[in-house]
Parts: C-alpha cells; sequence; structure tokens
C-alpha cells in the first residue's frame, strides 16, 4: 500500500481494501444499496432472510441487516472492522461522507458518496444465472440460418442476443464452440450491453466427426491442399487431423482468447456424417489438445454421448462432458472419481424439433432422450458434479427460456440443487479456465462480500419453485452485472 493512502477512512474505504491499491480516486460517486431482500447465496438451501446487501463499484461489499441508507462511517482499511456508525439526522439526502486520510492521519479530502437505494420489498435476491453450455451464434440466428446470411447480419444477431441474455437473467455463458470474440470485447469494454463470456472458439473435430460441415464430396486439406469451403464457417468448427493440426486448431483459439478448448470425441444427434455410437480422435489427438490447454493453464471440454468414448477423454486429460446421455456405469463411476463435471441436457421429445430432424437425425436424438434416463440415475448414484447448460441451439421457442429448462431437472434433483447447478456449480467450471479466466476481481455464482456483483431480484422463492427463473426472464425484474444495472423494471 502506498504511503499516502494507508489508511482510508469512510464507508467505500473498504472498497479500496479489496482492490488496492487504494487511491482517492477509486472512490466511486455513487454505491447501491438492496434492502429488504431474502438472499439465495448460490449455496445455502436456508436464506438470509430480510437482509440488505450494499454494492460498491463491480463488487458485493456487504451483506448485513439494516445497512443504512445515510451517515458517516469509518472502516479500518486493513481489517475491515467497522468503528463508528454515525446516521446524519434529517438530512434526507442517501448518501456516504467518505473521509481520507494520509498515513500520519491527517484528513486530506472529503468526497461525499451517493447511494441508490433499490427496496427490494421481500424479493429474493440471488447469483445472476449462468449458462455452461451455450453458443451465442447457433442460438441468435436460430438453428442453421447462418449458413445463408452474411456474417455481418449474423453478428448483429448475436449483439441483441447477448443483450437479451442479459435480460432473462443470464449474467455469464461459457460459448462451447462459436465466433464472438469480438463481441466479448466490446462487452467487457461497455460498449454493448450482454453477459460475461467464457469463449471456447471453434469446435475442433475431426474429418467424418460431430462438427465436420464440409460437402460429402469435398476432401480434407491433406489430399487437396486446400481449405473445403464447408469448413470453418463463421468460425464454429475446424476439421483436423493428427497431432499437429489439433495443436495448431487449439492455439489458434487460445491465440484469440479462449477460455477453453472444446472438441468433438464421439459421434451427435445433428451431425452430417457420423452415427452416435462412434468415437473421435485418437488418444493422441485428444492429448494434443489437453497439452495445448494445459500449457496455457486451462482445460478441454468435449461433445460425447458413448461411455467409450467418455473413458477415452476423462482417462487423457478432460475436465468436463458435454452431454454424456449414453453412458455406462464405468464411465459414471470414473468421472466421479476423477471428478469431472458433467454438463447435460434433459432432452425431451418436442414437437418443434422433430420438424427440423430427417429420420436419422430424430432417431439419434430419441436414443439420447431415452438414455438420460439412465444417465440420470448414474448421476445420482455417483454423486457426479453437474453443471447447468442447455445447449438449445434449434428450438427458438425454448432456446429464448432458458431457464424453464432447468425445471427439467426437478424429476432427479432437489430445488436448491438445480439453483446450485445454475449458479456455483457454473462458476466452478467457468474457474477451471485457471489464468485464462479473464474475470478474477471475485468469485462467480456467489452472493457473498467480495464475489462480483452478478445479481438478480426475483419475484417469488425460487427454493418453492425454480421455474419462476424462465419465462424469458419475466419474473426477474432487476438484473445487475459488475455492479451495473441493466433491467430494472420495478418502478
Ligand atoms: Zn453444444
Amino acid at each position: 500500500m502506498t504511503h499516502h493512502t494507508k489508511r482510508l477512512f469512510g464507508f467505500v474505504a473498504a472498497a479500496a481494501f479489496l482492490a488496492a491499491p487504494s487511491f482517492a480516486q477509486d472512490i466511486p460517486a455513487e454505491v447501491t444499496l438492496f434492502q429488504n431482500v431474502d438472499i439465495f447465496d448460490g449455496k445455502n438451501e436456508e436464506m438470509l432472510e430480510g437482509h440488505d446487501v450494499l454494492v460498491v463499484g463491480n463488487l458485493i461489499h456487504r451483506i448485513a441487516e439494516d445497512i443504512p441508507a445515510s451517515g458517516t462511517y469509518e472502516f479500518e482499511v486493513t481489517t475491515g472492522a467497522l468503528h463508528r456508525i454515525e446516521t446524519l439526522p434529517g438530512s434526507g439526502v442517501n448518501g456516504y461522507s467518505v473521509t481520507i486520510l494520509d498515513a500520519d492521519g491527517v484528513q486530506t479530502e472529503t468526497r461525499e458518496v451517493a447511494v441508490n437505494v433499490i427496496d427490494g420489498e421481500g424479493r429474493t435476491l440471488m447469483p445472476g444465472l449462468i449458462d455452461a453450455h451455450y453458443h451465442l451464434m447457433l442460438a441468435a440466428s436460430q438453428g442453421d440460418a447462418w449458413r445463408l446470411e452474411q456474417p455481418d447480419y449474423t453478428h448483429a444477431t448475436m449483439v441483441v442476443e447477448a443483450n437479451n441474455l442479459l435480460q432473462r437473467g443470464f449474467t455469464s455463458i461459457r460459448d462451447t464452440a462459436g465466433p464472438g470474440f469480438g463481441i466479448k470485447k466490446a462487452v467487457d469494454e461497455g460498449m454493448i450491453p450482454g453477459p460475461r463470456m467464457y469463449l471456447s472458439g471453434t469446435l475442433i473435430t475431426q474429418t467424418s466427426g460431430h462438427a465436420d460441415r464440409t460437402l460429402p464430396f469435398e476432401e480434407p486439406r491433406v489430399f487437396s491442399g486446400q481449405v473445403p469451403v464447408g469448413e470453418g464457417i463463421m468460425k464454429l468448427d475446424r476439421v483436423v487431423n493428427g497431432r499437429d493440426e489439433v495443436l495448431a486448431a487449439a492455439r489458434q483459439n487460445l491465440k484469440q482468447g479462449a477460455t477453453q478448448i472444446k472438441i468433438a470425441i464421439g459421434g451427435g444427434v445433428y451431425s452430417l456424417y457420423d452415427p452416435l455410437d462412434v468415437t473421435e480422435f485418437t488418444e493422441d489427438e485428444i492429448r494434443a489438445a489437453v497439452d495445448a490447454a494445459s500449457d496455457w493453464g486451462t482445460y478441454v471440454t468435449a461433445h460425447v454421448y458413448t461411455p467409450k468414448g467418455v473413458l477415452r477423454g476423462i482417462r487423457n486429460g478432460l475436465r468436463t462432458i458435454e452431454h454424456g446421455q449414453l453412458m455406462d456405469e464405468e464411465a459414471a463411476r470414473e468421472m466421479a472419481e476423477r471428478g469431472v463435471y458433467l454438463i447435460t441436457q434433459p432432452f425431451e421429445a418436442e414437437e418443434n424439433l422433430r420438424a427440423l430432424a430427417n429420420d436419422i437425425q430424430w432417431a439419434k436424438y430419441m436414443q439420447v432422450v431415452e438414455g438420460w434416463q439412465r444417465t440420470a440415475e448414474l448421476v445420482r448414484q455417483y454423486d457426479i458434479k453437474m453443471g447447468f447448460g442447455t445447449d438449445l441451439v434449434f428450438s427458438p421457442a425454448t432456446n429464448h427460456q432458458q431457464a424453464d429448462f432447468l425445471a427439467r431437472f426437478g424429476k432427479w434433483f432437489s430445488n436448491v440443487e438445480m439453483l446450485r447447478m445454475i449458479t456455483s456449480n457454473n462458476a466452478e467450471i467457468l474457474a477451471l479456465s485457471g489464468p485464462r479466466n479473464p474475470y478474477t476481481q471475485g468469485a462467480l455464482g456467489l452472493i457473498e462480500e467480495g464475489a462480483y456483483a452478478d445479481i438478480i431480484l426475483v419475484d417469488g422463492n425460487p427454493m418453492d419453485d425454480v421455474s419462476i427463473l424462465g419465462n424469458g426472464g419475466a419474473n426477474i425484474p432487476l438484473v445487475m452485472k459488475n455492479g451495473e444495472i441493466y433491467k430494472n423494471t420495478m418502478n
């Protein structure tokens, strides 16, 4: 700590305590105080009833009963201890007076800090929602429409969708294939509204693999020396074979800011070429992706359904598995032993999906729908760590009602378990990106002092009924991300 800011007195001083170095210019002109809320903190089934939450800058600063909206406060910067509260009588103005002292305890400056008071009126306050398996581009363009559009049109739809996510209550997404690095930058700069984004970049797949979108008669580069026109459209996926090409593809994603690497190691439902039962990428190819990622301190996840694929993946270093609906007992046990997270989807036989699929795709889809029933039992039996990710790329209706999807887990999981999935469990998955995590000032998915101020207010209690988080965010009147309010329909 620098000599002239050894001690900061005042309510806001603790913000400096959390984010050294502490300069007077870091003290914000306004802070936000949520009053009279019941708090789900992202973990505990017992809610904190009738509490207040003070947000300073982009972090949650204090959680307590009856935090006053005006007054003079003293904080010891080094310990955070509160020494004195003295409410200014009859001022009628919400605000704090902050006194800044130098190292010798001499007053150098006084600042007025306005307080934006939000009366929660007994609503639930909880962490912003997280989707750990999302595809911003596919969700925005609804199905395959992006194939026929100009790239800049598709990018425009992604910008709109980024804001829609926030309005539905989602303050973070993990994008498991597709473009978005520029949009993420614009969001982080505050240029456009959107959630925090953990991007994988292109989905890395083999020739004939789940994400091989080349035309049937197009040959891999190794034969033709040319990049097939169907490859890498809109940077959704990249077709590679062999250790060298996997390394290059993974490193290209890392170069652009990928927080994790995604590979496809087994057949897919809506794939063009591969049956569900096939296994993709050799051990050496999977290891190549893991080598590239771990050299950058991060991890690899994979699209895969079958037990053979799951086992090959986790035995070669994968930290999370996407889907996994056809896994067996051996795969489940080993996932639990290795502490691998499962991000899966309780898909159902929806009419609108039937219309989008050909007969082969639909037969594969129904296999996955039925497989999930068994997988759910295995998840419970072996207590596999679960994240929440929708992957609803084909159905605009459900895609835009993202959190409704959560309630489908209700047959197997309690309300608090489902709420953890969409908050703190998913935040643990995001944190697997280690030094590649772009957001490290505070915790995500939690309501605790020092955590990021990613907060939603909910009409009603999701601990009684998680489905109230759905319906396009209709019961979520307020959304805050990084300390800024992006939605407030309460006034
Ligand atoms: Zn997906």
